[in-house]
């Protein structure tokens, strides 16, 4: 519970105390944009889904500047989208997992996916497919599984290597060519 306040007061405060984007705008969407629409955010959201979780593993991946990566990562995690968790105390080094609260951005992810598989397609085919994890289906327009009906979450669905992948697309390095969202 007090975890879910602070995360509050935090992205709270990000939007009153950082310039905002959209002022004067009363909009969920417009809040939402004030935390997840700055250019790279989605897409460092998009890579710890897929299994990207390492700062210098992300920045290689999407080729940014590094301060311009810490500081998206720093407001995710001040806005409770993203968490530090340590995988070595010698040296301390940590990696960044998505909080329930990310996890909920997944439907917004996959739309953005499947609208830009239909709408701005890359040359070779989807570069990324997603499935019901232990089932195989494919997942619908309304987030439920093609295959057996189920209704779909982040926890419940893997990523693969789609047709258009290209040579550095980083589920060609995971194991068995697949991630788990919520892994
Ligand atoms: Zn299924």
């Amino acid at each position: 519970m007090k975890r879910k306040l602070d995360d509050t007061v935090a992205s709270c405060n990000l939007i009153g105390v950082l310039n905002s984007d959209y002022p004067g705008q009363t909009c969920s969407i417009a809040r939402a944009l004030e935390l997840v629409g700055e250019r790279w955010t989605m897409l460092v959201v998009r890579d710890v889904l897929l299994g990207v979780r390492r700062f210098d593993d992300l920045q290689a991946d999407l080729g940014i500047a590094r301060n311009v990566l810490a500081a998206r990562l720093d407001k995710l995690v001040a806005a409770g989208v993203l968490e530090r968790r340590p995988y070595s105390e010698h040296p301390p080094r940590h990696e960044y997992v998505l909080t329930e609260k990310g996890l909920d951005l997944w439907p917004v992810v996959h739309g953005l996916m499947t609208w830009g598989d239909r709408h701005a397609p890359a040359a070779g085919g989807p570069p990324t497919v997603v499935e019901h994890r232990g089932c195989g289906g494919a997942v619908d327009a309304h987030g439920r599984c093609e295959r057996c009906g189920e209704a779909l979450s982040a926890r419940s669905v893997q990523a693969l290597a789609g047709p258009g992948a290209s040579p550095r697309h980083p589920l060609r390095r995971a194991p068995g060519g697949a991630a788990p969202l919520a892994g």
